[in-house]
């Protein structure tokens, strides 16, 4: 993750993330984003 992550970065951290780990399920705004940008995951 960049020091100063984008709202893009933070969407994307989070989906690699989610499909390798699933120690931090997605929530809150992370969730909100990648259901508004009807990513599937
Ligand atoms: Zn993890």
């Amino acid at each position: 993750m960049p020091k100063n992550p984008t709202l893009d970065q933070r969407v994307e951290w989070h989906i690699e993330h989610v499909k390798n780990c699933q120690c931090r399920p997605l929530a809150g705004k992370i969730l909100e984003e990648i259901k508004k940008r009807k990513i599937k995951i």
